[in-house]
């Protein structure tokens, strides 16, 4: 197994950041993986998994082995009637897979079309966009537990997804390298039309296809979204912060413009960028980072931008909001810890 040596990073990270790991390797199969984590050369190294790194933001170098699964098989495990389960490899890339599936008549992950990353990165925030989310279509994830190198395989279920959520981001955090994602699609795919700016895009389409859903929410995301090969960014910084409908209902009666989106019972998701909008961030540059002009929770990298500076600046927003609003806003994006 080849694992290089003072790796850069810059290209291996959307938001462009300058950093160096220690050690790099790219396994192709489970063989290969296990034989890295057994190779007693990093036996006592701490290991960062990543995948395009789209979500993931280098708060420095990285004094270990960064692991980057690059496993690309795709294949049919049942079909019956109405569905087809296809095991994917964690090294396929996600908009790749998504183009397979349309292309074939699969359906299930179409509105998921255009969001940058790896097949196995899907369950570790349970992707989402457009009235659609990873969870909705994963049936089965496979994985190797970094620190006994055994493969285990968990179901949707015991994923606990949730919002921008999964057991890979809380309990299973930093312990896990996923192989596999296996996906249940419809032979017979229900169109899903809810969301708003996808339903009027399709508004003159007659009973519009997969086809017709995936290029409309590229055009969508294509017109809305800051390419990162053009300004270096990670999608949405932070998550929506879910609150108590009866406090986010005070925020409302203050502010009649605000849109509230139904959470759980009881509970109500509130923009993140509408939070920061708000505050004041909205197209505001400081030094070498920034937040989008359009989009205030599109964070940006100008060119010599370090992670560190891109994380005090988040820091300053969150601290920003909670004092205005009272309300904490997490971050979606994934901080690297190096010892
Ligand atoms: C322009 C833009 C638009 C985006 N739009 C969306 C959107 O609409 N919806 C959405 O949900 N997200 C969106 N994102 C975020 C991002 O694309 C997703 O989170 C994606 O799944 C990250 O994939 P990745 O391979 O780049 O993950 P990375 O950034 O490499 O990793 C993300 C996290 O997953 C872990 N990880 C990655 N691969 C594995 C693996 N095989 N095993 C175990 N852990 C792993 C990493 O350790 C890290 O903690 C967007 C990002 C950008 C830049």
């Amino acid at each position: 197994m080849i694992a290089e040596s003072d790796k850069d990073l810059k290209r291996l990270n959307t938001l462009g950041l300058s950093a160096k790991a220690a050690w790099y390797a790219a396994p192709c199969s489970v063989r290969d993986i296990k034989e890295l984590l057994n190779d007693s050369r990093f036996a006592a190294m701490q290991k960062l998994v990543l995948g395009s790194g789209s979500n993931t933001l280098f708060s420095g170098d990285y004094n270990g082995l960064v692991i980057h699964p690059a496993i690309k098989e795709i294949s049919i495990t049942e079909i019956s009637d109405t569905t087809i389960k296809l095991k994917v490899g964690a090294g396929v890339d996600w908009d790749k897979f998504v183009a397979y599936c349309v292309d074939r008549g699969w359906g299930g992950v179409e509105n998921l079309s255009g969001i940058p990353g790896c097949v196995g990165a899907s369950p570790v925030q349970n992707i989402g966009a457009y009235g659609s989310e990873a969870k909705d279509t994963i049936e089965l994830v496979d994985y190797i537990d970094i620190s006994t190198c055994e493969e285990r395989r968990i179901t949707a279920a015991e994923c606990r997804f949730g919002y921008r959520d999964s057991i890979f981001k809380q309990k299973l955090k930093g312990k896990t390298i996923i192989t596999f994602v296996t996906f249940e699609l419809a032979l017979n795919p229900i169109i899903n039309t809810t969301y708003a700016d996808v339903k009027e895009m399709l508004s003159s389409t007659e009973n519009p296809t997969l086809f017709d859903i995936r290029k409309a929410i590229i055009d969508i995301r294509t017109a809305k979204l800051p390419d990162p090969a053009e300004i270096a960014n990670a999608g949405s910084f932070f998550k929506n912060p879910i609150v108590e409908e009866s406090f986010a209902e005070k925020i409302k009666e203050s502010n009649p413009t605000l849109r509230l989106y139904p959470s759980s019972p009881g509970y109500t998701k509130i923009p993140a960028a509408w939070l920061i909008e708000q505050c004041g961030f909205k197209g505001v540059r400081e030094s070498n980072v920034g937040v989008h002009q359009n989009h205030a929770l599109v964070l940006l990298a100008y060119e010599g931008a370090t992670g560190r500076e891109l994380l005090e600046f988040a820091q300053k927003i969150k601290r920003t909001v909670k004092a205005r609003f009272s309300i904490d806003i997490d971050m979606e994006v994934n901080v690297t810890v190096s010892s």
